[in-house]
């Protein structure tokens, strides 16, 4: 019964409704207010059910509303005064360092399993049920070498997204965000990451970013960063490498040493060049059959100087003139610049001469210009090599495009007991199983004729053999389908 007179009530109500208070009849209200005429406005709005309805809701919209922007913006003040943010753009060089601190954070984090009494209470429940960097993404990077060798480098880093990480005895909320849709020129998106955490601990910034920067140098000391020309730009290819020690690489007598002498040289003159208003720059022409050592004495060389490298092949499809130059414009610093197979450039001159060919490949006045283009204030140092120096035109042989030329040969008697020496020392102490394998060679003619790169070969095959060694000499005999 209840029920259906409350309902009646309502009928009635929406039946005949007060009626609604105009504009004026409010103003008098408001200005009568001790209700001369039966009581104040709101009164007579409490009494309106529509406009109870109406107001009742307006005025839930509006203490949600405030009481939202309320919470936000007490939230936004505690974040303000209690928390601290750093923002990392993608374009900054901490960016990847602090990426693979990150890494290096959860692999702690999730590092062996430990008990409860090794780690203390609190470390270990929060090993437990934090939930850390459970979020990675695979980073891999590709690129061909100049033989036509495919290298691949993958690498850990967190995913995008939010994680948790406790560092020292802090905690900090990182995210990493992708802002927009947009990529830069090598095709990445731009990207930030930004750690959080509370006021009293921001001093943990600077240890994470000098310890992110220590990590990165750890990962440089002693290799050799070899950048390769990807997207249009160098591109360090995978991890830094282990430096090749620059007496692995047996040169004739005397000559890495020459070569060295002259770069050293070079280096030391920097206000020589500066003050003469000449480019500050040193072209080398490496040229020999394959498997001489052009390549990896140039890398050796590179270790030496604790300089890193930049390797291009000339003969590389999709290297146009404009590249080239490019590239040789923003060399990263401290790195010697491999160009390979320079007569390619040639080669395609005597192309393009007879058959009109137009492929997108470098021309030759493309690399002169190239090279004649190099300035820096900063040393620049390119070392080109060659299989054929009878394809190249003397106009590359000019000082300031090649200041030195330099002939690797077939390994000549002298590097053939140096290579011996290097591979079998302790188990040919007293050098009579070098003297054999010499004599071997000087009578089978192998002297001048094999290829370092195939003795090296044979020594790998027969490691720690110095019989096998000597028996299977005459295989490299290039006449007998050695090499
Ligand atoms: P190139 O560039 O002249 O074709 P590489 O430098 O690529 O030759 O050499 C190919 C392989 O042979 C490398 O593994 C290198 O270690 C080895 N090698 C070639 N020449 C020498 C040398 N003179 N001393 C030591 N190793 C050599």
């Amino acid at each position: 019964m209840d029920g259906n007179g409350a309902s009646n009530n309502a009928l009635q109500a929406v039946k005949s409704p007060s009626p609604i208070p105009s504009k004026q009849d409010i103003l008098k209200q408001l200005a009568n207010p001790d209700g001369s005429n039966g009581g104040s406005v709101f009164a007579h709005l409490q009494s309106n059910p529509f406009f109870t309805a109406g107001f009742g809701l307006a005025a839930l919209g509006a203490a949600l509303r405030y009481g939202s922007r309320g919470v936000q913006q007490t939230a936004a003040l505690i974040r303000r005064r209690m928390l601290v943010d750093l923002e990392i753009t993608r374009h900054d060089k901490s960016y990847e360092w602090v990426l693979n601190w990150m890494t290096a954070q959860y692999q702690n984090q999730v590092g062996p399993q430990q008990t409860r009494r090794q780690l203390g209470t609190m470390d270990f429940l929060i090993r437990k049920f934090m939930p850390g960097l459970h979020h990675l993404q695979i980073e891999t990077s590709t690129h061909k070498s100049a033989n036509g060798a495919e290298q691949t480098a993958f690498s850990l880093v967190p995913g995008r997204g939010k994680h948790i990480l406790r560092y020292r005895n802090s905690f900090i909320a990182v995210s990493r965000e992708r802002e927009g849709k947009s990529f830069d020129a090598m095709g990445k998106p731009f990207e930030t990451v930004t750690l959080t955490t509370l006021y009293h601990y921001r001093y943990v910034f600077e240890g994470i970013v000098s310890e992110a920067y220590q990590m990165s140098l750890q990962n440089v000391e002693g290799k050799t960063v070899v950048y390769t020309s990807q997207n249009m730009s160098w591109q360090s290819s995978g991890q830094p490498k282990r430096r090749r020690p620059f007496d692995s690489v047996v040169l004739e007598k005397g000559l890495s040493e020459r070569i060295l002498g002259d770069v050293r040289e070079f280096l030391d003159a920097r206000t020589w060049y500066l003050d003469r208003g000449i480019p500050y720059r040193r072209g080398y022409l490496l040229y020999g059959p394959p498997g001489t050592g052009k390549t990896s004495f140039v890398q050796a060389l590179a270790g030496k100087l604790d300089f890193n490298i930049a390797m291009l092949s000339l003969s590389q499809r999709g290297l146009t003139d404009d590249l080239l130059n490019h590239l040789l414009l923003n060399v990263p610093p401290r790195t010697i610049v491999l160009l390979e197979d320079a007569d390619a450039a040639f080669s395609n001159r005597r192309q393009r001469d007879t058959d009109g060919y137009t492929g997108a490949n470098v021309t030759y006045s493309g690399l002169l210009n190239a090279l004649d283009g190099v300035a820096s204030a900063e040393e620049r140092i390119i070392f080109m090599t060659t299989n054929h120096i009878d394809r190249l035109d003397d106009a590359l042989i000019r000082p300031g495009r090649v200041d030195m030329t330099v002939q690797l040969g077939n390994a000549t008697e002298w590097q053939m007991a140096q290579l011996w020496d290097r591979f079998y020392a302790e188990h040919d102490e007293n050098g009579e199983g070098k003297r054999r394998f010499l004599r071997k060679a000087i009578d089978t003619g192998l002297v001048n004729i094999v290829s370092t790169a195939a003795l090296q070969g044979l020594f790998l095959y027969n490691k720690d053999d110095v019989e096998g060694a000597i028996a299977m000499l005459e295989q490299l005999d290039p006449s007998k389908g050695g090499q």
